[in-house]
């Protein structure tokens, strides 16, 4: 019997990458609307959740699917400095590589190592293609500590710039006066 076919289900995109408006995987680039569900198609989902200590119920901050030609397209607006100081923070403080497949990366973050559950916001980030994970890179969580502390690092211009386009691309949610921390877009 070929196992090729649970291999496919093992690359599934799991339902917490799931867009919480239709129930159902992103089909569609935030940005630039192509079909993501195409092969071939490298996109990234980043979700940033907020949960209460003993209760079941979690928040969605916001959610995106962004493909890779646009999401490389925003960082080229981004300053030279906030990308690079952004980067270096990352690369000497993460913990688990996202890079080693499989690797247990959703149940604590990847930078500070805290379990999920003691946090009360953090952000989850896979790396799709179609209608699979890619085998490039394993999904990996950030807490909203780390997510603020990322964001502490650009400058005010970069800053101003990514909040204009969450604000206008994925919009505040209505309840929510103020973006708490951790639920900042920085497109890790
Ligand atoms: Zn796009």
């Amino acid at each position: 019997m070929p196992y090729s076919e649970s291999d496919d289900t093992a690359n599934k995109i799991p339902d917490e990458f799931y867009s919480m408006n239709t129930g159902a995987p992103f089909d569609k680039c935030l940005d630039c609307e192509r079909n993501l569900l195409e092969p071939g198609v490298f996109y990234v989902i980043e979700k940033a959740i907020r949960q209460y200590p003993n209760f079941t119920a979690k928040d969605v901050l916001f959610e995106c699917a962004i493909c890779l030609n646009c999401a490389e397209r925003i960082k080229n607006e981004l300053s030279k400095e906030s990308l690079k100081s952004m980067v270096t923070y990352y690369e000497s403080k993460v913990l688990y590589s996202p890079h080693m497949k499989q690797s247990p990366v959703l149940s604590k973050c990847v930078v500070s190592g805290k379990p999920k559950e003691e946090l009360l916001n953090y952000q989850i980030n896979a790396l799709c293609e179609g209608e699979n994970l890619s085998d490039l890179q394993a999904p990996y969580l950030v807490s909203g500590e780390v997510v603020e502390e990322m964001s502490d690092l650009l400058s005010d211009e970069t800053r101003d710039f990514l909040e204009d386009y969450q604000n206008q691309h994925m919009g505040p949610p209505e309840w929510l006066e103020d973006i708490p921390s951790g639920g900042k877009f920085v497109l890790i």
